[in-house]
């Protein structure tokens, strides 16, 4: 095997295998795998454009019974920091966001076992009733699969309760690395790789669409980046509601990992997993480079290797800054950021559909 004979298949449209993307990820240059990456987004986007979304982060409980080994917010029950916000108060804080411009509240919580299924339902309806203009993207796989746990529902009653409240998009978090050898090392607790897909499969075919991430740079080998990318393209040729995939790099500060993981991830494998992302995934439209984990300069790297949006603005992102990632971007950073790098940047919607171009 050649990675020309990859680039071959790649510029005659045709779809590369596992092998085949596996080889390009240990053998390719950085630079080769960027422009591979660059000619398939431009298929995608043609005109240029890089899409971000104005949103806001809030969690509603850093209670958690799942433990990761990855995750620096979460808290035991009784903890001195610990909190769980009422109703009320979660829509207070997205109602304020709403007033500070955002279009999408991406709501996510820890497994807190003491809230019950009435409380995530009361959020879905009053975020419609009483912010009709907020986006709600809320409540990712295995939040449901928790909730379901402790209400005694299956996931499929759980996913159908929220749709039925108005629930329409959930968010792709939790995926980390889709490769139970891995999740045993940094998520013992936490649903496996199989469960994963098992809930997303089940949120497409209620109606849901969703996005799909991947956190790496801690214990995956090449495989099982593969391992990962192949089983979330089989399920969108299978449903085709994924929206996008957000790659992103594991942050060691603070939390039980960092003493054997003391060093993040360099802009180079980033930019190498990001590119492979963008050449692998053909059915799906947007990839999403990230400036937040990876700061303003890879993340305007990123849309040379293959990324066509940038997330979003990301206020209250609790999880993240626990991590002390202090970076913050505004709509117009991201605007410049765009720009600068010989884009046309466009505020979209959660749907990744343009409400404003710049
Ligand atoms: S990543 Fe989520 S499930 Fe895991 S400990 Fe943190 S809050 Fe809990």
């Amino acid at each position: 095997m050649e990675v020309r004979d990859i680039f071959g298949k790649v510029f005659a449209g045709e779809r590369i295998g596992r092998d085949e993307g596996l080889f390009l990820l240990k053998n390719a240059d950085t630079t080769q795998m960027g422009s591979l990456a660059d000619y398939v987004r431009r298929k995608h986007h043609p005109e240029g454009i890089v899409t971000f979304v104005a949103d806001t982060n809030p969690n509603y409980t850093n209670v958690c019974d799942t433990e990761c080994l990855f995750c620096a917010f979460w808290r035991p029950a009784g903890a001195h920091d610990s909190y769980t916000h009422s109703v009320d108060k979660v829509i207070e804080m997205m109602r304020t966001s709403y007033h500070n411009g955002a279009t999408t509240v991406l709501l996510q919580g820890g497994h807190n076992p003491e809230i019950t299924l009435d409380y995530y339902i009361e959020i879905i309806k009053r975020t419609k009733k009483e912010i009709p203009g907020l986006h709600l993207h809320a409540f990712s796989a295995p939040e449901i699969s928790a909730i379901a746990k402790y209400s005694d529902l299956t996931t499929e009653e759980v996913l159908r309760r929220f749709w039925d409240a108005g629930l329409r998009t959930i968010p792709g978090g939790g995926a980390e690395v889709l490769s139970n050898r891995v999740r045993k090392k940094i998520s013992p607790l936490k649903i496996d790789a199989d469960q994963w897909m098992k809930v997303t499969r089940e949120a497409h075919l209620t109606g849901f669409k969703t996005t799909a991430t991947m956190m790496f740079g801690h214990f995956e080998e090449d495989e099982d980046i593969l391992e990962h990318l192949d089983k979330i393209r089989a399920l969108q040729d299978e449903t085709g509601n994924f929206l996008a995939f957000i790659p992103w790099t594991f942050k060691p500060k603070n939390t039980f990992l960092e003493r054997k993981l003391p060093n993040e991830t360099g802009g180079d494998r980033y930019l190498r997993v990001l590119a492979l992302s963008r050449i692998y995934l053909d059915n799906f439209v947007h990839i999403q480079g990230s400036w937040f984990t990876q700061g303003a300069k890879i993340g305007s790297l990123s849309m040379y290797y293959g990324a066509s949006d940038l997330g979003g603005t990301l206020f209250d992102e609790n999880v993240l800054c626990c991590a002390e990632n202090k970076i913050r971007s505004t709509v117009d950073e991201l605007v410049h950021m765009i720009r600068s790098a010989g884009f046309v940047p466009a505020q979209r919607d959660t749907y990744y559909q343009v409400l404003n171009r710049f």
